[in-house]
């Protein structure tokens, strides 16, 4: 997942934003607020920034679930195990 470096409809360059919000974000701070004290007012900002964090959590949370799945399958069906 490449870091969105520019709105997608207003062009308002967002690169320099990403990893303090993606990271503020992570950390547990409501999405609304860090954008909000990042500067970032328009609404198709916001929503590029505010989709981009969300699409990464997604990946991250299939990635979990894809191990999960993997230990089951070893477990009842005994392959995988070399
Ligand atoms: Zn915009």
């Amino acid at each position: 997942m490449l870091p969105p470096v520019r709105c997608f409809t207003c062009g308002t360059p967002l690169g320099h934003l990403w990893e303090q919000f993606k990271a503020r974000v992570a950390a547990g701070e409501e999405a609304g607020k860090a954008l909000d004290s990042l500067g970032v007012e328009r609404y198709c900002c916001r929503r590029t920034l505010y989709t981009a964090v969300t699409y990464v959590e997604e990946l991250a949370l299939y990635s979990v679930y894809r191990k999960e799945r993997e230990q089951v399958i070893r477990k009842y069906f005994h392959v995988g195990e070399g």
